[in-house]
């Protein structure tokens, strides 16, 4: 469901992250993701999405044992059953991956206190507002004090600056769903690198929360008119006219790369590419 209406009710558009990021990344993929259907052959498994996958998956495996079974040596138990295999040169080079991935969550572990029960895990939370109705998928959830901190895990090669964390619109999204649904005061909000054990941190103030929000509805009424002339039949000016291709290096990696003539101009990277080392 991408809109809701009610008779008498304004629409509302709905949206998650990923989708008001599609949009902002490469319009011609918001399409072939979200709109055109039978949806387009999509590329892949890549190792990096499957790596960032089962680190995130072992994480949560972890939070929900137990707390007798929260042990950091168990970081090698919960990545073995929650590894993806896939995107990999071969065996050898997943299963190398699969002992950095153990490294990365034993190292995070050791710096987190088993006792201190999240609020949420992997939690869904939403909110609306007069144009939008948001929902997002939280990492994870933690009180500290009377507050909630939304924290988000991140495994891909950079390690993200406090500039990320502070830029982050889906961060901010989520702050204020996690404060509309779970009815608690929720400002702070961190990017934890796994790959480097760095936290990048910030507290935002109403006002910067507000700023975001009016981006979100801001962009979610350029995907609303565009999803209005898809559905309309497009006109003249087609695919290329509503939904523009943007090119670039992210072409490489793009899993809709096939049905794209522009996009395909660039050199698909190998499907282990991106990882620190292959
Ligand atoms: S290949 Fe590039 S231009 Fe084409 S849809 Fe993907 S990201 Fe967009």
């Amino acid at each position: 469901v991408d809109t809701l209406e009610l008779p008498g009710v304004r629409r509302l558009y709905s949206c998650t992250p990923a989708r008001l990021n599609a949009w902002l990344d490469c319009p011609r993929r918001y399409a072939f993701a979200y709109l055109v259907r039978p949806s387009p052959p999509r590329a892949g498994p890549w190792a990096r999405l499957s790596l960032g996958s089962s680190v995130h998956a072992a994480l949560a495996a972890w939070w929900r044992r137990p707390r007798a079974r929260r042990t950091v040596a168990a970081a090698a138990d919960v990545v073995a059953e929650t590894w993806i295999p896939e995107g990999y040169r071969d065996a050898a080079h997943a299963d190398h991956w699969r002992h950095r991935a153990a490294d990365m969550v034993r190292r995070h572990l050791d710096g987190v206190d088993p006792a201190a029960e999240p609020l949420g895990l992997e939690r869904t939370v939403a909110f609306r507002t007069d144009t939008i109705a948001f929902s997002g998928r939280v990492d994870r959830i933690d009180r500290r004090g009377p507050v909630a901190v939304a924290v988000d895990y991140k495994t891909g090669r950079q390690p993200p600056t406090e500039d990320d964390a502070r830029g982050s619109l889906a961060l901010a999204l989520y702050a204020r769903a996690i404060a509309r649904t779970m009815h608690l005061d929720c400002t702070e909000v961190e990017l934890h690198h796994l790959p480097s054990g760095t936290v990048a941190t910030w507290r935002h103030s109403a006002e910067s929360l507000d700023r975001h929000l009016r981006r979100a509805e801001a962009i979610a009424a350029d995907c609303a008119q565009a999803d209005d002339r898809y559905r309309a039949g497009l006109g003249e000016a087609g695919l290329p006219g509503v939904f523009p291709a943007r090119v670039g290096g992210q072409c490489a990696w793009c899993e809709f790369r096939s049905s794209c003539p522009e996009g395909a101009a660039v050199p698909a990277a190998e499907p282990w590419a991106g990882l620190e080392e292959s």
